[in-house]
């Protein structure tokens, strides 16, 4: 009896696991940047919050990556502090700027457009 419900539970466990194996795979994002994935970025608060996309993008002399929805009316409330992973996660496309070098910034007219580069 006891042996039957062991039984019982350990394929449960096996069950689990493996849905959740194939759950975290499917997740898996793509990250290209030599950056580490903590690596503090800022974005602005119409990105995280109102979900715009990622339009504007600098990588700045002393290396900080700044991904703004491309308006031009930032204020200092407006900046956010995210991951560098958070922010691939929310834009797949980003990856595209992996080898962006310091002090180039790019931007496009909407998700998916071609980015073009400018000196910063
Ligand atoms: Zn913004």
């Amino acid at each position: 009896m006891t042996k039957r419900i062991l039984l019982t539970l350990i394929i449960s466990m096996s069950i689990f696991n493996l849905f959740g194996q194939g759950k975290k795979d499917k997740n898996k994002s793509e990250f290209k940047f030599s950056d580490s994935e903590d690596k503090a970025v800022f974005t602005c608060n119409h990105v995280t919050d109102e979900k715009s996309p990622i339009l504007y993008v600098t990588h700045d002399n002393d290396g900080d990556w700044q991904f703004l929805c491309g308006q031009n009316d930032h204020a200092e409330e407006n900046a956010k502090i995210i991951s560098l992973k958070n922010a691939v996660e929310l834009d797949n496309t980003l990856n595209e700027l992996f080898e962006m070098p310091l002090g180039v910034g790019a931007e496009r007219k909407g998700m998916g457009e071609k980015w073009n580069p400018f000196r910063l």
